[in-house]
């Protein structure tokens, strides 16, 4: 530490590349050892990367929150989040931990030598001169005392790192019991699944709790929290009807997220979903590569193939065929679908237009006559939001109205009124469904490199992940939550890329690449401690793949 300051008094008004003597560096303070991994090259660019660690003597803490690697991943992402509220006030020192949701991220790990937190460090400068006495403020005074209130049992709030972690278990927990209960989502009584607004994931004020209806309440048993009664949402078709602003969106959404663990008070630590379920929407405009989207689109005109399409600017309805593909491809169970977000043309065709457009001039097969193909011989379940047309009666197992916020089973009205208002409709096959054959990938046509051989694999926030020369626009990819997992896909995608061979099937490496992640094995990753990361599912992977102009899938 005297050492630190030494170095820090000495190089004080010189230029900004003499802090570079810390890159590498290692002092040893009294309760903590700082290490300095990367030094920022010039005061406007990142923030440099440091690490802190605490001996495990030193952090003393409390058994239960390292008793389970749910509890662990709790204790980790509550620490991060102690450390950023203690730096709260501090421009310069900044980490990665996370919004609502706690997800396996890499800037708080526990490992051998004791609790590492890692953050960025603005090095104090004016203009590009090194302001040492400020840095040592910094760094020797203030840093210790950051540290110490995220990593000491003396300084942190006990009890709500017991909170934490019980939620935390109690979500992973309840989410483990889905698939034995039959049911592919769970919406506990009290929930409060409405946001702040479309930009504040916190839970918005007043909101009216949840309330399953008596048919479909089920109760579950979580670990910590005991026995917790809510909406069981079965395997099958479950149709969410509702007139507009009655809340139907926001209960899908809140399904959507429910593959994620929440903080407590979040409204939605209750609220668990299979974790193989995968929002489909539409997104003109978006590039397709190589997909076999001829069980929902038959042959364009002019005899276009559609068993693999390839284009740069796809339209609502075969974005939207190519989501659900790409989607089975990388096995999802459970396909989730808005009204609000699908191309109409795609979810329904009444009998009206049918007698007006015939079959051989519709290269659409809807939705709604392969949704049970779907459940019946690919086991995979449908939860659809759908206000404006009833054509879904007939197949759905579960039908629930939303009403001022509340759910009712309407599953029986909903049948009866299949039976006595037939559709008239005919159902439009042509041919069995298609499973998807999983594509090999050209691992040359995918290169995180910009034209000068620059690396460069960047997210901005959860909408754009730049990966080389390409910008993938990850908008309509809905669940994801946090930019580090964008910054994590970018650089699977890398490892991706120098896979050797002519092709690779990039499912079985990326799997065993989460696989790591998830075990808390972060720095294989970018090559060096890195604390801005965090775990992204398969089938956001996959979408970033699917979505990256030029790339070569076949
Ligand atoms: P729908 O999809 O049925 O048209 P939304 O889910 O979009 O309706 O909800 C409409 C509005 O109602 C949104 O602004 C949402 O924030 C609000 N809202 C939804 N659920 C609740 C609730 N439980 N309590 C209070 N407001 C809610
Ligand atoms: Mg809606």
């Amino acid at each position: 530490m005297r050492q630190l300051e030494q170095l820090l008094l000495r190089i004080d008004g010189r230029g900004y590349k003499a802090y570079k003597e810390l890159q590498g560096g290692r002092f040893e303070f009294p309760r903590m050892s700082l290490l300095v991994d990367h030094v920022q090259g010039d005061p406007y660019a990142t923030p440099s990367r440091a690490r802190a660690v605490v001996a495990w003597p030193a952090a003393a803490l409390p058994e239960p929150a390292l008793a389970s690697p749910a509890r662990r991943r709790a204790t980790r992402d509550f620490l991060a989040r102690a450390f950023r509220s203690a730096a709260r006030g501090e421009r310069d020192l900044t980490i990665e931990a996370g919004g609502q949701t706690v997800l396996e991220r890499s800037a708080c790990l526990l490992t051998a030598a004791g609790v590492e937190l890692r953050f960025r460090v603005d090095l104090p400068a004016a203009g590009r001169r090194i302001l040492g006495s400020r840095a040592r403020d910094l760094l020797i005074e203030r840093l210790p005392q950051i540290v110490a209130h995220a990593a000491e049992a003396g300084h942190l709030d006990l009890p709500a790192l017991e909170r934490h972690c019980a939620a935390v278990e109690d979500q992973e927990a309840l989410r483990g019991m889905l698939a034995d209960a039959g049911l592919v989502a769970f919406v506990g009584d009290g929930s409060r699944l409405p946001r702040a607004s479309g930009v504040d994931d916190r839970p918005l004020a007043g909101a009216v709790e949840f309330e399953a209806p008596s048919a479909l309440r089920v109760t579950l048993r979580a670990p910590n929290a005991g026995t917790i009664a809510g909406l069981g949402l079965r395997r099958g078709i479950t149709l969410v009807v509702g007139g507009g602003f009655h809340g139907k969106s926001t209960l899908l959404r809140a399904i959507e997220n429910g593959v994620y663990d929440h903080i407590p008070n979040d409204g939605r630590e209750c609220v668990v979903t299979d974790p193989a379920a995968v929002k489909i929407r539409a997104e003109d405009g978006r590039s397709i590569n190589g997909v076999d989207i001829s069980s929902f689109i038959g042959d364009l005109p002019y005899g276009r193939s559609t068993e693999d399409f390839t284009t740069d600017l796809a339209s609502g309805s075969t974005s939207q065929a190519a989501a659900i593909q790409e989607a089975l491809e990388a096995e999802a169970g459970v396909l989730l679908l808005d009204e609000d977000t699908s191309a109409s043309n795609f979810m329904i065709r009444d009998r009206r237009m049918q007698a007006l457009v015939d079959k051989a001039r519709e290269p659409i097969t809807p939705f709604l006559d392969r949704v049970r193909e779907l459940r019946d011989t690919a086991g995979v379940s449908t939860i659809l939001v759908m206000g404006g047309s009833g054509d879904y009666f007939d197949h759905a197992n579960t039908v629930i109205l939303m009403n001022a916020y509340r759910p009712l089973d309407v599953t029986a009205r909903a049948r009866e009124i299949a039976n006595q208002l037939a559709t008239g409709r005919r159902e439009e096959h042509n041919g069995d469904l298609h499973r998807p054959r999983p594509r090999r990938l050209d691992p040359k046509s995918l290169s995180p490199e910009t034209k000068s051989g620059k690396r460069r694999i960047q997210a901005r926030g959860t909408d754009t992940l730049v990966f080389g020369r390409s910008e993938v626009d990850l908008r309509a990819v809905e669940q994801i939550v946090d930019s580090a997992q964008v910054r994590s896909m970018g650089w699977l995608l890398a490892h991706l890329a120098r896979c050797p061979g002519e092709t690779v099937a990039p499912l079985a490496p990326v799997r065993e690449m989460l696989a790591r992640l998830g075990g808390g094995e972060w720095d294989w990753l970018t090559g060096h401690p890195d604390g801005d990361l965090a775990l992204p599912r398969l089938f956001e992977v996959t979408a970033a793949l699917n979505r990256l102009r030029g790339v070569r899938l076949r």
